[in-house]
């Protein structure tokens, strides 16, 4: 849509969504397990989730099993291991996930744990809580037998010191890659995941919408599961995947879904962001939907033995 037709459509309101989703009234999409992950990386991560069905994983094993490939590679400098610091040069992850049945771990603000996807689930799996942060959730994560290293590779190291000399603010469009994982397995149940290393040189302390349930990253098993990449301070304040989630309830398509919830953002900014938010979207269906703001953004696709990478234009 070009912008002046965008700024038409949202002047006179929105196309009503074409069908009512009571959450009953969609086929669900059963055995055919499937994955959809944020980002180039994402298809090779895919495998990992692929073969964690293999293996009789479920949706949140094979969630898991995605996020922890780029989470453990030093070589990938927005997730995990090797993630760009912050700008006291201090590496700081936030992961979240949510399981079909609306349980939800989370950790913000961890460091020297590389990952931390799987603290989230050691905290909704083994604690009366949501989230845990910072050196709380560092001590849990130790506790459960997580190994403490040293995150910041020679690699992240030197971009951080070139970028001490400048200065010079960054948004998580230039230096951006969380991976948000959806997963659906062969009962058609839902769960997902989302990790990060966050907004390069933020300020010490910094969290953003990765480990937010309702914001990074959502799931109802009834709807479908959304989540996202981008600018983490505009996806919190518009309650992002939460709100995509509940438009495909409310009938829309998981494309249209994914699209009004960037328009709000877009509205916000009268009609011109300077900045990326993308969304992907799993309906209980099957089908996927995504949307992003500016520019273009590419997620990958795994059905059975098909894994398979798509790029989706910018609204604007
Ligand atoms: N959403 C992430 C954050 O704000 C960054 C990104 O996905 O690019 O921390």
């Amino acid at each position: 849509m070009k912008r002046r037709d965008f700024l038409k459509t949202s002047a006179v309101g929105l196309a009503a969504p074409s069908a009512v989703f009571s959450g009953t009234n969609y086929k669900t999409n059963k055995n055919n397990p499937m994955l959809v992950s944020t980002w180039p990386f994402g298809l090779i991560a895919n495998k990992a989730g692929l073969e964690a069905y293999q293996n009789g994983g479920n949706a949140m094993d094979a969630a898991e099993a995605v996020a922890r490939v780029p989470e453990g590679d030093p070589n990938e400098l927005s997730v995990g291991w090797g993630g760009l610091p912050d700008e006291q040069g201090k590496v700081t992850l936030d992961a979240c996930v949510m399981d079909s049945t609306g349980n939800a771990g989370s950790v913000a603000f961890l460091q020297n744990i590389k990952h931390p996807v799987s603290v989230a689930r050691k905290v909704m799996e083994d604690t009366k809580h949501v989230m845990l942060v910072g050196e709380g959730a560092r001590q849990f994560a130790v506790s459960q037998g997580f190994e403490e290293m040293d995150l910041l590779t020679d690699k992240a190291k030197k971009a951080w010191e070139k970028w001490k000399k400048t200065r010079k603010e960054m948004t998580p469009h230039e230096t951006h890659d969380t991976i948000a994982v959806l997963a659906q397995d062969e009962n058609g149940d839902l769960a997902g995941a989302c990790t990060t290393s966050g907004w390069a040189y933020k300020l010490h302390g910094r969290v953003g919408d990765s480990p937010i349930i309702g914001a990074g990253l959502y799931v109802d098993n009834e709807v479908g599961a959304v989540g996202c990449t981008g600018l983490g301070e505009e996806v919190i304040k518009s309650t992002g995947s939460f709100l995509v989630v509940e438009l495909m309830r409310q009938g829309y398509d998981p494309t249209a879904a994914c699209e009004e919830a960037l328009k709000r953002i877009i509205k916000r900014h009268n009609g011109n962001p300077d900045f990326q938010v993308a969304y992907i979207a799993l309906r209980k269906d099957g089908k996927v939907g995504t949307a992003c703001l500016k520019w273009s953004f590419e997620y990958a696709v795994a059905r059975g033995e098909k894994n398979k990478l798509y790029k989706t234009k910018g609204m604007l």
